[in-house]
């Protein structure tokens, strides 16, 4: 069989780590199967790398941004083949450059076009195991780009679809997906199974077991993936297109506390202006998520929306340099909100599920200051520090931990 693990960075914090997770490998490999690692950053490496940077420059240049990031994964994947040969194993570490992993040309969220799968497969036939650095890509201009923060599971299910492999494992810190963050709602369930779209929901409304592109790959190229721990043999969650089980109601809450909200104000009340205001930022590669647009008074209106908190800077230029254009007479940006969201597939044929959640944020006196309603989930925009409150009042009221 072939088969790739993805280990992420708690999974590797430390020597011990590497040595633990070596060993995992090699049990893998003794087996007779082809095995391909794919490895994060060691612990807080990018977040100390982020620090290193921001000690130099506020606006670094994202290129030079890319190429500094990717030599976290460099460190593991050089660190865990040094552990491998020390016990004895035969193997090969490789990066971005080495696999050709092409991306697009974006800077830290770089999307990933193809993978050469030609050295990969090289080396298997040579019996080697191979080290692949997630995270990492290089676009057109030959130069290092990084897929976004959490991308490695997404260059493991990638390398798991180029290769046809048999099994894509990524090894995290928890031992599979639960109802809600176990660290924040101790009630929290593990599920055994959850479907593609609903693990894509929770990934992209901030469950951050997994990186929501890597979920987006594996529905498209059908790879089933399980999300398991790296320190414990207890069974993980299989993410697949359909579950045995009835569909359930809820499959999890989720919170997102790095966003940021922009209101303009006072803009004037005519057709195109959301048009207007929303392409601009596209242009600039600006992902809006919620929008909320105020009833037209005085000819004028409001429209306010919610952006990644990574991307507030870029807003902020893109919107001084046009508000005069729109005509909006003041801007506020607001940085002190989080998202909570439900999730579930069953939510489609039951009405009662927002009012639940509402119900949920009156029992503990939590403000709501935007909804947002598709037919799989619900989102609520709420204080940032009542975040950890309101996600546990919401699992509380599902009765999720059932
Ligand atoms: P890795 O470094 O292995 O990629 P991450 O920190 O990116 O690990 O993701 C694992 C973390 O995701 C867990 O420690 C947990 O706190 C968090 N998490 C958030 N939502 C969930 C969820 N629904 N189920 C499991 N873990 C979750
Ligand atoms: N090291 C990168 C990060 O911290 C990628 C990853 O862990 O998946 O975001
Ligand atoms: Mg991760």
């Amino acid at each position: 069989m072939l088969i790739v693990q993805k280990f992420g960075g708690s999974s590797v914090a430390n020597a011990e780590r590497v040595y633990n997770v070596a060993k995992r490998v090699a049990e893998t490999y003794k087996k007779g199967n082809d095995v391909i690692v794919v490895l994060s950053a060691q612990g807080d490496t990018t977040d100390d790398l982020i620090a290193k940077a921001k000690e130099i420059s506020k606006n670094p240049p994202k290129r030079e941004m890319d190429m500094l990031l990717s030599t976290g994964e460099q460190q593991s994947v050089a660190l865990m083949a040094m552990a491998l040969s020390e016990l004895g194993y035969p193997c090969v570490s490789l990066n971005a450059y080495q696999v050709g992993m092409i991306t697009t040309s974006a800077y830290s969220n770089a999307r990933l076009k193809r993978i050469k799968p030609d050295r990969i497969r090289r080396e298997l036939d040579r019996r080697n195991i191979v080290l692949v650095t997630g995270f990492q890509g290089m676009n057109r201009f030959d130069d290092i780009t990084t897929l976004g923060r959490g991308g490695s599971d997404t260059t493991a299910v990638a390398i798991a679809a180029a290769l046809n492999a048999d099994q894509c494992e990524i090894y995290t810190d928890v031992d599979g997906v639960y109802t809600a963050d176990p660290r924040v709602v101790k009630d929290a369930k593990k599920l055994d199974e959850i479907t593609y779209n609903e693990m894509l929901e929770l990934a992209s409304l901030g469950a951050k077991v997994l990186h929501n592109r890597s979920v987006e790959l594996a529905k498209k190229y059908n790879v089933e993936l399980v999300v398991r721990s790296s320190l414990t043999n207890a069974e993980g969650t299989v993410v697949k297109e359909a579950c045995k089980m009835e569909e359930m109601l809820i499959s999890g809450v989720a919170g997102d506390d790095e966003i940021a909200r922009v209101s303009l104000i006072g803009l004037a009340d005519t057709p195109g202006k959301a048009f207007d205001i929303f392409a601009t930022l596209a242009k600039k590669n600006i992902n809006v998520d919620i929008i909320l647009q105020s009833i037209g008074r005085d000819n004028t209106k409001d429209i306010s929306f919610t952006i990644p908190d990574t991307t507030l800077s870029d807003a902020k230029e893109v919107i001084e340099q046009n508000m005069q254009r729109w005509g909006a007479k003041s801007v506020d940006y607001n940085e002190n909100l989080a998202k909570v969201s439900v999730v579930g597939a069953g939510m489609v044929a039951n009405t009662g599920v927002a009012s639940k959640m509402f119900e949920a944020m009156y029992d503990c006196g939590i403000n709501i200051h935007m909804i947002s309603t598709s037919e799989i989930k619900i989102s609520i925009l709420i204080d940032k520090k009542e975040m950890h409150r309101a996600m546990n009042a919401i699992h509380g009221k599902f009765d999720l931990a059932d």
